[in-house]
């Protein structure tokens, strides 16, 4: 409570323009993920890894925007590239040359040869989910019990429930997440535990028996969602073994992974390859954008007409403009050896805090993105995670580092993603609020 005061008190202009954004904004945002409890911070301004809110508070942004701003606040070659583009006009709804440029550079990090582009990570799901079921002409889906995907019906499924009432690995259930979902949809969506390919082969030959084989598995190839989970040796490569056994169409879910993990998201970091793969987030540095990338076989139900991938914003020339930038100026190999060394020098930092001060805990991370997961254990799966994740810690952790300037997503499910512009002292910040709670709770 004391550290909750102490933020609240640094609050009042956000507080006053909650109280006002209310009367005609839901909730006071735009989005639900962006509320806080009291009230939501108001942003201001951000300049590389720092922001300010309108109170004029300072925060290293270690969240970065749910993890998109890999290349930093107000990155000079974004906006440079952006002002460029929106000089010669911003919007024709016809190809421009940056879209083949990128979709080039994406088939040279990913391995996948055939692209299209949308606005954000939920389009990017939804469509590879829609060319998954017209290349196998199947309607039931597969996903990862746990796991977020987006915002559309298909995927708001058994994200977040309660462990106990979910059943057992070889049948979890589909629950809906949240109202206004068809029940017809929730049942053709259906989840497996993550880490486990006995139950998820179990799972696809009992819905072969029932006539409804899978179109595809849609999965996250290490998961981002709840705490940070790798997947454990050999089970990726079960995965890709079991589907292509089945036709089932992989798709590896790289909104947050792609391009923030390495270079070449999760698949070349586990060397795994999918039949497709979807990435948002970081893509544009800051604008709203998405692509599908995949094989020719998959794809070709898109080049031949069968499914129709469309969007009046898809490919946007400044989205465009500002994702060939980011690929060919600012995430070259020197900003992937600066975001590992980064990376390393906080988790070492946070290991060391931990070890000290005999904390539950654990740090692990891969290229911009890491956390401290606050269990007992490893986390393997969702049950795992529930059972294990400490959300009193999780909170307290959340509100020492927003009093001593560092800004993660509230509530701390969420890992951290650096920028190209994070340097030492942003993490020495962090490392240093994080040793001051693990002190004060051990004092
Ligand atoms: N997929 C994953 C793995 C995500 O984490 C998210 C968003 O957090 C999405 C898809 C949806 O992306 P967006 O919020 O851009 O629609």
């Amino acid at each position: 409570a004391k550290e909750g005061d102490k933020l609240n008190a640094k609050l009042g202009k956000s507080r006053e323009m909650y109280e006002r954004a209310c009367k005609h904004l839901c909730n006071g945002v735009a989005s639900s993920y962006q509320l806080r409890d009291p009230w939501p911070i108001y942003v201001d301004r951000g300049q590389g890894s720092r922001m300010w809110d309108v109170d004029g508070n300072e925060y290293y942004d270690f969240n970065n925007g749910f993890g998109a701003m890999l290349q930093g606040h107000a990155n000079p070659y974004i906006a440079e590239a952006v002002n460029d583009r929106f000089a010669k006009g911003s919007h024709f709804a016809m190809p421009d040359w940056d879209d083949v440029v990128v979709a080039e550079e994406l088939t040279e990090r990913f391995g996948l040869p055939k692209w299209r582009f949308n606005n954000s990570g939920s389009e990017s799901t939804m469509d590879a989910i829609r060319i998954a079921r017209a290349y196998t002409h199947r309607d039931h889906i597969m996903k990862i019990f746990g796991s977020y995907h987006g915002h559309h019906d298909a995927v708001m499924i058994s994200i977040s429930e309660d462990y106990n009432n979910i059943g057992d690995r070889y049948h979890l259930k589909s629950l809906p997440y949240g109202a206004g979902i068809p029940k017809a949809t929730v049942e053709l969506t259906v989840p497996v535990p993550f880490n486990d390919l006995d139950a998820l082969e179990h799972r696809i030959k009992e819905m072969e028996e029932e006539g409804n084989p899978p179109a595809c598995l849609i999965m996250e190839a290490c998961l981002m969602n709840m705490s940070i989970v790798p997947p454990e040796p050999g089970y990726l490569e079960g995965v890709r073994e079991l589907t292509k056994r089945h036709g089932i169409v992989l798709i590896f879910d790289e909104v947050k992974t792609g391009l923030t993990v390495g270079p070449g998201g999760a698949t070349k970091l586990f060397g795994v390859t999918p039949d497709m793969v979807t990435i948002a987030k970081s893509l544009a540095g800051g604008l709203p954008s998405g692509a599908i990338g995949g094989t020719d076989e998959v794809m070709h139900v898109v080049e031949d007409g069968e499914v129709y991938q469309v969007g009046t914003f898809s490919g946007n020339p400044l989205s465009m403009a500002a994702a060939r930038a980011s690929l060919e100026k600012v995430l070259t190999p020197e900003a992937y050896e600066h975001l590992d060394h980064m990376n390393q020098r906080l988790m070492d930092g946070c290991r060391e805090i931990i070890r000290k001060y005999d904390f539950p805990g654990y740090a692990q991370g891969f290229g911009a993105k890491g956390c401290v997961t606050f269990s007992p254990h490893k986390i393997t799966d969702y049950v795992s995670f529930r059972k294990g994740q400490n959300a009193a810690l999780n909170q307290l952790a959340w509100l020492y580092e927003a009093n001593r300037g560092v800004y993660m997503a509230p509530g701390r499910e969420e890992e951290w993603t650096l920028s190209v512009a994070h340097d030492d002292k942003a993490c020495d910040t962090y490392l240093a609020a994080f040793e001051e709670m693990a002190h004060d709770l051990t004092a």
